[in-house]
Formats: structure tokens, C-alpha cells, sequence
């Protein structure tokens, strides 16, 4: 580990004493069993976290509700400035903590500098913000009466959060919560919790240097036994969740059994259509990197390709050429383009993928299969693969989270296309390779792409901060990010002034005394 400056990256995010095994952390509350972080680059054990027991979770929320209290009552622009600090922290260990994500989370180095930047950017984009909470104003029916619309901070926000994507999707949700005016109370994948760590002594030590409270933001620790306190807790007004379908359908319930809000950022399934009019060599790129880019871990992966049978044979040699270049290894390791996947039961799931598809009938076209050897010791090293499929296949209408991309054929009109790309139970993100305008616009038209993210002559992965982020059906509907996501977060509220001396009452009712 040492060899990529591990150990440096370490100290610099005060973490320096995880690597003999103690738990560590600053103002998050854990004092249940330590759980163990190994890397998947290399097998190592990088550190132990201690998880929160119910007692620290009782803790944890009387602690954010005094920070709420506090927060709640500074002016947005005010919070602005919090996150702007916090900010510049962020960009000051920009290199370290992108360290620490490759290392933990095994994707490569210049994604988890890529990772942080997204931080930096949803932090940029929150102190903006921070000035724009705007409410509408509105004319009323009755005389010499005001109405206007307001935005107040929501309470404590939960965030839960997948394992490959360790520090964004915290940040998206913590920056705008944050400006908004509410108390975060985060817990992180257990896969990754050296980064959560990380992320929330830089927040606790900013809020500490302003003398405010350690209560905004919060950390809990453990598997989904403690992702349930939130869930179930009535004091959590809204609670945001990334992950798998299946996690998002219990969340879903219940939070919604106690009439609370859920913001979800669920499992994608994801498409590119190819057309005739397509630029080959990006739709090669577009492609490539989308399949195999974090090891195919990414909720915006490239899952599958829809080709038009006109240019398929030209699209798959290059496609299956390119992926002969592919080099896999240490994600640290700055010519390798692909990491390992995040732990073995990962990679079980993986090998199931490949399995399953040639049973249903599908041709592999690139081999897939686990790497051992020198530098591949942790075993979560596989090769990508690609196989043509058919898209009622059990096996293509699931996300399966590795490099496994499925090759499809279509002919005819470019409707056909489209229903491929829809006839699927996720709607995360989507893209179209033409330069056919024609064909652009009706992919983005109504009778066009049902997902959340649909893009035009690039691929399915890789999002801005500023457009709201997430997708629709099993997706689960939330959006995040940029845009109006803010909405989410702060409760509104109608307000109707009589300044008259009259009281007349909407829709002409009369009511005399
Ligand atoms: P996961 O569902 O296994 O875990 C995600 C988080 O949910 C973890 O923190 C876990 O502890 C917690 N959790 C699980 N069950 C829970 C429960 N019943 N109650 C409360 N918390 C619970 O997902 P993962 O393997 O970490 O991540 C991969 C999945 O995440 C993929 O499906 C991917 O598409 C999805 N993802 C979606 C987005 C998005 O924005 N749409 C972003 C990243 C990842």
C-alpha cells in the first residue's frame, strides 16, 4: 500500500491511526464491534471503524436535532459560507481523499479524484444556492391580501449510501441540505467507512472552527440494521437512499408507513442506442468507457448496446478490438483503465452474469473470468466481458454491477430501438448515438426515452452537477443534485396577509356574525 502513498493520504485525513487497527474518527458516534475495511486493490486491511449501537444512535439524534436548532436559524448566505470553508477543505485534500475512494472502493485514481471534484462542484453550486431559495409570489383573490410561498429548513436529514460512489452522493445530499438549513445524519456504505470518516472529520472539524454545532453533520456506521433506525424514525423527516432496488424497496415502505419522505437513487439499467447515423469511433469510446469505467460499478453503467443490424457488425469489431487494449490492475496504477470490483461476493454475482446469459441462449463474444496471479491477490480482479444477448432475457433486465455488457441487435425504425431501451423495469440513464437530428429529437420527445437521464452523442455515464440527477420506475423517482433538487430538502409553506380591516373569505363564501 505504501507503494501509492497510501499511508500519506491517510495522515493528511487525520485517519493515521487506522492502519494498527484501532477504531478512529472524530465527532461520530460508534461504539459497537470494530468492522474491518480491506481493500480491493490489494487484500490489505486498511483499518477498523467502530459501528454505532442504538444507545450512539439515541445519541446521534439528540446531538443533530441542538444542531438543528442552531442551524435553522443562520441566514442561507451565512450557511453559504460554512459550505464554501468546507469547500475549500475539500479541494485542499482533494488528492488524498481521492486516494483514499481508489484504495477502499477499488476504482481508478483519476475517478476518485473525479469523485471529489463532483464534491467540490455540488459544494460550488450549493453556496450559489444559498442566495437562490426562492419562493413564487402569487396575486390573490381577495382584496388587499399577499400571498407568497416560503422555503424553511425540513430537520434532520438521513442520507444511506452505496459503497461506489463513497463520498459524492454524501456531498450532493450534505451541500444542499446543509444550505437549506438541515442537520445531516449519514451513514455510508459499510463497504467504505474509512472514507466516511474522512469526509466527516473535515466537515466536523470546519463547523467546529465556526463554534457551531457538531450536530449538522453526523455520522453513523454499520450494515442496514442501523441504515433502519433512520428509516423507522419519526424525528427524520426525510430520508435519502442510494442503492440497489431491493434496499430501496424496503426503505420506501418504511419511511412511508410513517408518512415520511423518501428521496430514492436506485439501480439502472442502462442503454446506448447506435443508429445507422452514429459516429462510430465516440460510440466506441462512449461505450467502452461506460461498460468498464469503476469496474462497471456505476448506477449509470453502460449495461446495454442497442445497434442497428446496418452498422452491428461494424460496431461490435470495434468495439470487441478495443476491449483487446483493456489493461486491468491496481486502480492506483495510472495506465490500467480498469480496477478490481468491490469485494468477492461481487465477483460471485459477476461470474453468476455470465453463466446465466450463455444458458438463455447468449454468445459470449469477449470472455469473461476472474484474474489471478501477481498484483491480482485480493481476487476481485475480473476481465470485462460482452456478450450478445436479447433483452427478455432474464438475466439483461437486471443490473448486474460488473463489467458484463450485453450486445443487441435491432432493425427497422428507430421506434424498435426504443422500445428495447424502455422495455426494461429501470430508468436511470440513456443515450443515443446519432447525427441524425431527426432521430436525436424523437429519443428525447415524448414517444422517446423513459428515463430520468437521456443524452444525445455521448454515453450513459458520467453527469453534471448541474442538472438534477435520477431516474424514473424502479429507479425510484428522486432526483438529486442540480436543478431544483434544493426542493427536497426544506419544507414549504403558503402564507396569506390580510391587511385590510375586512375579512372576506376565498371563493365568495359569506359568513356574517
Ligand atoms: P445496497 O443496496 O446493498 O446498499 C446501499 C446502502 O443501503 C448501504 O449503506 C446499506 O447498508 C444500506 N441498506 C441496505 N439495506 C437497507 C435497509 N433495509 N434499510 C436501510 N439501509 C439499508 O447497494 P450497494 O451494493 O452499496 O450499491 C450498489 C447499488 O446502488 C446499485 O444498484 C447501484 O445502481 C445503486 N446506485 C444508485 C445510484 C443512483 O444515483 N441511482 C448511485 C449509486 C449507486
Amino acid at each position: 500500500a505504501t507503494d501509492f502513498g497510501i499511508d500519506k493520504s491517510l495522515r493528511a485525513l487525520g485517519l493515521a491511526d487506522v492502519n494498527n487497527g484501532t477504531s478512529t474518527g472524530k465527532n461520530f458516534f460508534g461504539n459497537g464491534d470494530p468492522v474491518a475495511s480491506y481493500s480491493p486493490v490489494d487484500g490489505a486491511l486498511i483499518g477498523k471503524v467502530s459501528t454505532t449501537t442504538r444507545e450512539d444512535y439515541e445519541k446521534v439524534i439528540t446531538t443533530a436535532a441542538e444542531g438543528f436548532a442552531v442551524w435553522r436559524t443562520m441566514p442561507a448566505p451565512q450557511r453559504g459560507e460554512i459550505v464554501r470553508q468546507f469547500n475549500d477543505e475539500l479541494r485542499r485534500l482533494k488528492e488524498p481523499l481521492g486516494k483514499l475512494v481508489s484504495y477502499e472502493m477499488g476504482k481508478s485514481y483519476q475517478e476518485g479524484l473525479g469523485e471529489v471534484q463532483e464534491m467540490i462542484d455540488i459544494c460550488d453550486f450549493a453556496v450559489g444556492l444559498s442566495r437562490q431559495l426562492h419562493g413564487l409570489t402569487m396575486h390573490s383573490e381577495r382584496p388587499g391580501h399577499r400571498m407568497y410561498e416560503q422555503y424553511h429548513p425540513l430537520g434532520v436529514v438521513g442520507i444511506i449510501s452505496a459503497f461506489n460512489f463513497p463520498v459524492a452522493v454524501w456531498s450532493w445530499n450534505t451541500a444542499l441540505a446543509w444550505v437549506c438549513g438541515d442537520a445531516c445524519i449519514w451513514k455510508g456504505s459499510e463497504k467504505t467507512p474509512l472514507t466516511s470518516v474522512a469526509c466527516q472529520n473535515i466537515a466536523a472539524r470546519v463547523f467546529a472552527e465556526n463554534g457551531l454545532p457538531e450536530g449538522i453533520s453526523c455520522l453513523i456506521t454499520g450494515d442496514y440494521t442501523v441504515g433502519e433506525m433512520m428509516t423507522r424514525d419519526e424525528r427524520i423527516p426525510l430520508v435519502s437512499a442510494t442503492g440497489s432496488i431491493r434496499m430501496g424497496k424496503i426503505v420506501a415502505q418504511a419511511v412511508a408507513a410513517r408518512l415520511g419522505k423518501s428521496l430514492l437513487e436506485l439501480g439502472g439499467n442502462n442503454a446506448i442506442i447506435v443508429t445507422p447515423d452514429a459516429d462510430i469511433k465516440n460510440t466506441v469510446i462512449g461505450a467502452v468507457f461506460g461498460a468498464v469505467g469503476t469496474c462497471g460499478q456505476r448506477c449509470t453503467s453502460t449495461r446495454r448496446l442497442i445497434v442497428h443490424e446496418d452498422v452491428y457488425d461494424k460496431v461490435k469489431d470495434a468495439i470487441v478490438a478495443a476491449y483487446k487494449q483493456l489493461r486491468i490492475g491496481n486502480p492506483l496504477d495510472e495506465k490500467n483503465h480498469v480496477g478490481p470490483l468491490i469485494d468477492k461476493d461481487a465477483v460471485a454475482r459477476y461470474l453468476h452474469a455470465l453463466k446465466k446469459v450463455e444458458e438463455e441462449g447468449g454468445k459470449v463474444l469477449v470472455e469473461g473470468g476472474v484474474i489471478s496471479g501477481e498484483g491480482y491477490e485480493s481476487g476481485c480482479y475480473v476481465k470485462p466481458a460482452i456478450a450478445e444477448a436479447e433483452n427478455h432475457y432474464d438475466i439483461v433486465q437486471e443490473e448486474t454491477f460488473a463489467p458484463v455488457l450485453y450486445l443487441l441487435k435491432y432493425s427497422g425504425d428507430l421506434e424498435n430501438a426504443i422500445r428495447l431501451q424502455n422495455g426494461v423495469k429501470q430508468g436511470l440513464s440513456s443515450a443515443i448515438m446519432t447525427n441524425n437530428l431527426r432521430e436525436a429529437e424523437r429519443f428525447l420527445s415524448a414517444e422517446g426515452s423513459d428515463c430520468g437521464i437521456a443524452n444525445v452523442n455521448i454515453g450513459t455515464s458520467g453527469a453534471e452537477i448541474g442538472g438534477a440527477f435520477g431516474g424514473e420506475k424502479e429507479t425510484g423517482g428522486g432526483r438529486e443534485s442540480g436543478s431544483d433538487a434544493w426542493k427536497v430538502y426544506m419544507r414549504r409553506q403558503t402564507n396569506t396577509i390580510n391587511y385590510t380591516t375586512e375579512l372576506p373569505l376565498a371563493q365568495g363564501i359569506k359568513f356574517d356574525l
